[in-house]
């Protein structure tokens, strides 16, 4: 059954080479990954808010105080997903301007989406 010996090989190649395909993308799909997480939470929290504000309007309370704390929420998700993509465009040997968050390419001078000059390192 040598045919199937082979195939069964050739099978198992295929997979050998699959999985070190993934483990060389690992931190970047890893960070790609973290990305979306983060990305579902803010939007949950921005209903949640949304909610929170009509309930709040309905029965005539002051929401004041638990939107603050949902606000800081906010800021440091949004933080979080800023990082984790300027760790994802190095990974891709890409840069994020910092005015618009536009992808570029390491050596861009200019952002050509808002023309903001960029910092070049190394
Ligand atoms: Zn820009």
């Amino acid at each position: 059954m040598a045919f199937f010996d082979d195939l069964t090989k050739a099978l198992t190649e295929a997979v050998d080479t699959t999985v070190k395909g993934a483990e060389k993308l690992g931190g970047q799909a890893k960070l790609k990954y973290q990305i979306m997480t983060q990305k579902k939470e803010l939007e949950k929290l921005y209903a949640s808010i949304g909610k929170m504000n009509y309930e709040a309007f309905k029965a005539g309370t002051d929401n004041s105080e638990n939107l603050t704390e949902a606000y800081a929420k906010v800021e440091n998700l949004l933080a979080a997903i800023a990082a984790l993509e300027a760790d994802a465009a190095k990974a891709a040997n890409c840069k994020i301007c910092p005015e618009c968050g536009e992808k570029l390419s390491k050596e861009t001078i200019f952002c050509h989406k808002c023309g903001t000059k960029q910092e070049i390192d190394e």
